[in-house]
């Protein structure tokens, strides 16, 4: 039976970030019920318990001037944690372990001659206080003549945004990212599941009602289809993966991205580390990362947490001997241990002119509007909370206007035909 469109709820699908924060502020801005469908919360987000330890999906650290800092803080959900702010290295070509220059006496300190001293400083400089070309990263490293320093601020580049240098992103989009890393990260207490349960919490005590099932199929008129029930909805926002938004709504394959940016993670809780001063390391040979996310935030009960990434994918042995190079004896003290060998760290990459072309979450269909990580101007969990907010509000506005289409026609806007199942 068809329900008048002022009774019907807003309902997104997907409770990751992108979804979560799209639910709050659909409840904040519509006095609409807002459902919020999904049989496994958080996402990649989420972290789990084992041996005394918190891993999260590979390592994730929040970006204290980003968008999603920022609305957990809009939101008063309160997360803490600790900096990574010492016990910064890179190993060089020559296998040397160098501190990282961040400031100036690191710089100084550093092996780079004067030369690559003064062009990376005024490089750093200029993506602290100006704006990259909007050109591939590989084009605008080809402009220093220094290798070294190429493969420095490559893996810098890599190491905020995930994207090794040839991937095609825009030196712009990977210079703002750098500066708000610059501007500070948190390893958060308790892993980013302190995040999703905090969400979650401030999602149920403003109204929002959780359904733990998936959607299955989506019509035109709106009517949900989960593995339990049978939804008309008022409006929708779907905060889900780019493929499974093409099978609910095979209309938006124009629109979804196709390349998405992954890497290899291995994570250990370990008993103790050797060098446990050794907080984060870069390779400028190779794009890989450690970090011992333990040494800053509370993670572990007892022992550490030792996060290695391939940037891309590459092998389980690739990570251990690399592991075992700077950290001699972890892996034989590890407890437990999580290996993910092609997780998704975002959808797409910011190539020249993303943010011209998916500033705004799309209406990809009457009523339907999207949210993930490759919309917006901003990159990973803070794209998903910032084009989560967008379509979240996006929805309650289309909810609010076709009741007043509603109301004074008496009929919602035609829809019939059948999407997708
Ligand atoms: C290794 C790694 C490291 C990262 N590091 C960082 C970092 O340091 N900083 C940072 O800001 N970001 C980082 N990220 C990115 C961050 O984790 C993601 O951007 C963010 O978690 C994505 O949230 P999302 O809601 O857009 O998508 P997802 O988390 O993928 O959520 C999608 C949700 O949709 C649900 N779903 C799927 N199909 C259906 C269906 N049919 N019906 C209902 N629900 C469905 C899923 O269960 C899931 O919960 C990292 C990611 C990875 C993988």
């Amino acid at each position: 039976m068809s329900t008048s469109i002022q009774e019907r709820p807003i309902v997104v699908v997907g409770a990751g970030i992108a979804g979560l924060c799209a639910a709050i502020e659909a409840k904040h801005k519509s006095g609409a019920r807002v459902l919020l469908c999904d049989s496994s919360p958080g996402g990649r987000a989420r972290s789990k318990e084992v041996s005394g330890g918190t891993l999260n999906l590979g390592a994730h650290a929040l970006y204290d001037k980003g968008e999603l800092a920022a609305f957990l803080r809009r939101h008063r959900i309160r997360v803490t944690g600790g900096r990574p702010n010492q016990g910064l290295f890179y190993r060089d070509e020559s296998n040397v372990l160098c501190p990282l220059p961040t400031g100036t006496v690191s710089l100084l300190r550093s092996r780079l001659t004067l030369r690559e001293k003064k062009a990376l400083s005024s490089s750093l400089l200029r993506v602290q206080f100006g704006e990259l070309p909007d050109v591939p990263v590989s084009s605008w490293l080809e402009s220093f003549p220094s290798s070294r320093v190429r493969a420095l601020l490559g893996a810098l580049v890599q190491l905020s945004t995930y994207a090794p240098p040839s991937a095609g992103q825009s030196a712009r989009a990977a210079g703002r990212q750098l500066r708000l890393g610059a501007a500070g990260v948190t390893y958060v207490d308790g892993g980013w599941q302190s995040i999703v349960d905090g969400l979650l919490r401030a999602a149920t005590d403003c109204g929002v009602e959780f359904l733990p099932e998936n959607v299955r199929a989506i019509s035109s008129e709106l009517t949900i289809e989960t593995s339990h029930r049978e939804l008309q909805a008022g409006a929708v926002v779907l905060a889900i993966a780019p493929s499974t938004i093409r099978r609910l709504v095979p209309s938006a394959l124009e629109l979804l991205p196709a390349d998405p940016l992954r890497a290899s993670c291995l994570d250990l809780v370990v008993e103790k580390l050797p060098h446990p001063e050794r907080r984060l390391i870069l390779d400028t040979r190779s794009p890989r990362y450690l970090s011992i996310p333990s040494r800053s935030a509370r993670q572990a009960s007892r022992g550490e947490i030792l996060s290695a990434i391939h940037y891309g994918t590459g092998p389980r042995e690739g990570l251990e001997q690399w592991i075992e190079t700077l950290q001699p004896g972890a892996l034989a003290l590890a407890r437990a241990s999580q290996w993910l060998p092609k997780i998704t760290v975002a959808h797409s990459i910011r190539a020249p002119a993303h943010a011209l072309r998916h500033s705004r979450s799309p209406m990809v269909s009457t009523g339907i509007f999207l949210a993930g990580d490759w919309l917006s101007e901003a990159m990973l969990a803070d794209a998903s909370a910032l084009s989560g907010a967008r379509a979240g509000t996006l929805a309650a506005d289309f909810r609010e206007n076709e009741r007043f289409a509603c109301d004074s026609s008496g009929a919602g806007a035609p829809r019939s035909s059948r999407m997708a199942s």
